[in-house]
């Protein structure tokens, strides 16, 4: 099966819903659509999208709040947003940026626009993951460069798959990642893989960390996450 990227668009107006969604799917991305800003946060405890775009012009919760919550919520807080607003509401992009949200679209947009805007968004996020650096949380050692795992100076010998894993779970503490993530952000090439296979690949690497097993936690129902540790 192949895997393909997903987003959620949270937007009360089935036009443009429509209008989005067939752009997206026409570029190969999966993608949920809820109408309104309750369903979205619902919708996240079911499933991470890599991306959302959101509309901020809601029934109910608005756009704003949505995005404040979403925000705030470790588990959710690094997707990127892409708010969606009317001429009118410009001072609320102001204050949708300050709460974290990446870009934002005016409507009336062409879905050019907008397509272009997800690409670069998630060319953003996808560059500032990937890491360079030689990461110390506690006594465990990521050096990514030499793709090498230390703990407390001891080499633990890992397969290139369970590096990958512990890699990228460490890039975000504290942030649950499903499978279906895992398997995007850890499988450099081909994702003709099964769920099942994260999880073995998880074991394996528990079992050769030995007494740092625990810096991978698992979330029931989930998928995995890098343990949170309070520094300082
Ligand atoms: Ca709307």
């Amino acid at each position: 099966m192949i895997r393909r990227t997903k987003i959620l668009i949270v937007e009360d107006e089935k036009d443009i819903v429509e209008l989005v969604h067939y752009n997206l799917e026409k570029e190969g991305y999966s993608v949920t659509a809820v109408s309104s800003g309750e369903d979205a946060l619902k919708a996240l405890e079911r499933d991470l999208p890599a991306l959302i775009v959101l509309d901020l012009m809601l029934p109910g919760m608005d756009g704003l709040e949505t995005c404040r919550l979403i925000k705030q919520e470790p588990k959710t807080k690094n997707i990127p947003i892409i708010m969606l607003t009317a001429k009118s509401e410009e001072s609320d992009v102001i204050v949708g940026l300050k709460l974290g949200a990446d870009d934002y679209v005016t409507k009336p947009f062409s879905p050019k626009i907008l397509m272009a805007r997800i690409k670069a968004v998630l060319r953003r996020t996808a560059e500032k993951q990937v890491s360079h650096d030689v990461k110390t949380i506690g006594a465990l050692t990521i050096d990514t460069p030499k793709h090498k795992v230390m703990y407390k100076d001891k080499e633990i010998d890992l397969t290139r798959i369970e590096f990958n894993i512990l890699e990228f779970l460490s890039r975000q503490p504290g942030r649950v990642f499903s499978r279906d993530q895992i398997m995007d952000g850890a499988w450099k090439e081909g994702k003709f893989i099964v769920d099942r296979a994260v999880d073995v690949h998880v074991r394996g690497l528990r079992k050769k960390l030995g007494k740092a097993a625990d810096f991978v936690e698992t979330v029931r129902g989930v998928g995995y996450r890098f343990k949170e540790i309070e520094d300082n």
